[in-house]
């Protein structure tokens, strides 16, 4: 955590905070654990065939949970198994892995780790800044360093900071009362205090919210620039300041910024996890069976087309799902959890199939852009301690030059260890865009020589960079979705359009799940609880019903979701 973070006022024993998120603050982790399970469908529904579109964690997610229902997922994937959750192996040693989108999973997300601990994944902390698994930060400003163990060997200046941003958001957001409700699990108190903010705040901008508090209007712009730079939990959060404050509040209520833990062994074992699991609380299907074997070991190819063509008579028909390669099938309902923007710039959607206003909601979805460049070196040698000045020869690093965000993962002393040169996002993430590999890191390790005068980062190099800039891929077209102001009616409309009782006939059965349909974009734990969405609307739509005593997302929608700005 950074300085910033630490606003937990309620102190040690109270209950955990959650990612119960204010919007919807439906308790999916309880969901998930209930004896009795999700739901059930009807006996003459088993073995039907769902199409959902993505091998991503939501798309997974969804397919595993319909599977263990008795419906047969078909999954659709253009590209790999793991989508966003994307692991890399370096050439010359495969056990050393980068993980090019997500990496560091809040333990607060706990839908996300009940699909990682029932799949028996390992984890580990993830060494932000100034957290207890790193062993020293170096914050660079306007061409100053400062050396921290802990936030207390921070300039007060620093600690300004961090006061202001704790005055900030509880001044205009409640935040302590929202925290304390949420540890409570008290919903009709979230959204007491959230249906307000909605209201104030939808169009104000992150930066726009801390130039107009009181703590940073007297703290001064120099304290708001070093906010930009140390924001809170991972680090600097400037490149956000256009977004909407509402997402940056969902963040830190929820402490999805905080308490970071990654997979060993890289975040894409927890999708390839789920692809060969094979659970036993299956119904319908025999002891052994996996999304796996149900698809002969590979999902079917990407989506070219999406159809809905008259059913027998003339009537609502079943969606035709058409292959890249020209294969066709159809199917009485579909889930797609692919970035939303695709369904417009990859796929042939039939325009009919969504209502015009979740068409303007889902162009209108803005993408964070996202690059990371990875070097392998031979040792983790930024242990090694001057013995001029008694301190680690390299640190994590936050600067405003061009690398932003430098991280040091290893694996123990004698094995090749991992730099993330550089984890940056808009328009950071552009500069790199237009650069090869080798470019962007000579650019990296030039500035990095500049905070670190005398380090030789680039004799410990082994083998060749990796890096990635999510925008460019087709498709992804971008890392994760934030909100600008006023985008929260168009959040509001994507992520409660699963429940689909008040659409026509025709409109019905195809439901959006996946990262920018969530509140929580840019973090994991959305993924999966909107695939959990799309898994409630596919069992009412096949006329199944939720479990006595575990009502599902949809069952408690109209109470405790979303309020409606439209
Ligand atoms: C740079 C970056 C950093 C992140 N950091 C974190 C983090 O630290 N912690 C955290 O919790 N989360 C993080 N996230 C977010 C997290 O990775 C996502 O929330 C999650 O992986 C999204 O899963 P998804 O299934 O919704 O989407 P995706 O993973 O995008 O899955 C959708 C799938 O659809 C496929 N597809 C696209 N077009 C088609 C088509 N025509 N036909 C068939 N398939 C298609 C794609 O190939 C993809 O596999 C990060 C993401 C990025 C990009």
């Amino acid at each position: 955590m950074t300085i910033a973070t630490d606003i937990n006022h309620s102190g040690p024993g109270t209950a955990p905070v959650t990612m119960l998120n204010p919007d919807f603050p439906f308790g999916y982790d309880t969901y998930l654990q209930h004896p009795s399970g999700l739901g059930s469908i009807p006996e003459a529904a088993r073995g039907t065939k769902v199409a959902v579109i993505g091998a991503g964690l939501s798309g997974l997610v969804t397919a595993y949970e319909l599977m263990k229902l008795g419906l047969c997922p078909v999954v659709h994937e253009a590209g790999e198994i793991g989508g966003r959750l994307k692991t890399r192996s370096f050439a010359g040693a495969p056990s050393v892995t980068a993980d090019l989108g997500g990496m560091r999973f809040p333990v607060s997300g706990r839908s996300f780790y009940h699909y990682v601990d029932k799949l028996g994944l390992r984890t580990e902390a993830f060494p932000n800044p100034l957290s207890d698994a790193t062993s020293s930060t170096v914050i660079e400003l306007g061409g100053k360093a400062h050396y921290a163990r802990t936030p207390e060997d921070l300039p007060a200046f620093f600690h300004e900071v961090a006061e202001a941003w704790h005055d900030a958001v509880d001044d205009g957001a409640q935040f302590r009362q929202m925290q304390e409700a949420i540890r409570a699990r008290d919903t009709g108190r979230i959204k007491q205090l959230w249906n307000v903010l909605v209201r104030d705040l939808d169009e104000q901008t992150f930066y726009g919210f801390i130039a107009a508090s009181r703590a940073f209007k007297e703290a001064g712009f120099d304290h708001r620039e070093a906010f930009g730079q140390v924001g809170f939990g991972t680090g600097g959060w400037d490149t956000d300041f256009p977004n909407s404050i509402l997402e940056i509040l969902r963040v830190v209520y929820t402490d999805a910024d905080d308490g970071h833990r990654s997979i060993v062994g890289g975040a894409q074992r927890l999708p390839e996890a789920l692809w060969h699991h094979a659970p036993e609380d299956l119904v319908h299907w025999p002891a052994g069976t996996s999304l796996a074997s149900l698809h002969g070991g590979s999902p079917r190819g990407a989506v070219a087309r999406i159809t809905r063509p008259p059913g027998a008579g003339g009537g609502v028909g079943d969606f035709r799902i058409e292959e890249k390669w020209g294969r066709a099938a159809q199917y009485p309902a579909v889930v797609s959890t692919c970035q939303s923007w695709l369904l417009s710039t990859r796929i042939h959607t039939e325009e009919g199939l969504f209502p015009a206003r979740l068409w303007t909601a889902m162009e209108r979805s803005h993408y964070m852009q996202s690059s990371k460049t990875f070097v392998m070196v031979d040792r983790p040698f930024w242990k090694d301690v001057d013995p001029g000045t008694g301190r680690d020869v390299l640190s994590m690093t936050l600067t405003d030059r061009l690398p932003r965000a430098t991280y040091l993962l290893d694996d123990g002393p004698d094995k090749p260890a991992v730099i993330l040169l550089s984890y940056t996002w808009n328009d950071d993430a552009l500069k790199w865009l237009a650069l090869d590999a080798d470019g962007r890191v000579e650019l990296m390790l030039h500035s990095l020589e500049q905070i670190y005068p005398g380090v030789d980062i680039a004799s410990h190099i082994v083998g060749e960079p990796i890096t990635v800039s999510w925008e460019s891929d087709p498709n992804f077209m971008g890392a994760f979705k934030a909100n600008l102001p006023g985008h929260y009616r168009y959040q509001q409309r994507l992520f409660t359009h699963f429940a689909q009782d008040g659409l026509p006939e025709h409109q019905r059965g195809i439901f959006l799940a996946g990262d920018d349909i969530s509140f929580t974009a840019g973090w994991a734990e959305g993924a999966v609880t909107t695939g959990l969405n799309a898994v409630w609307g596919v069992v009412k739509h096949l006329g199944g019903v939720s479990a006595p005593g575990n009502p599902g997302p949809g069952d408690l929608l109209e109470e405790l979701g979303p309020i409606s700005l439209d």
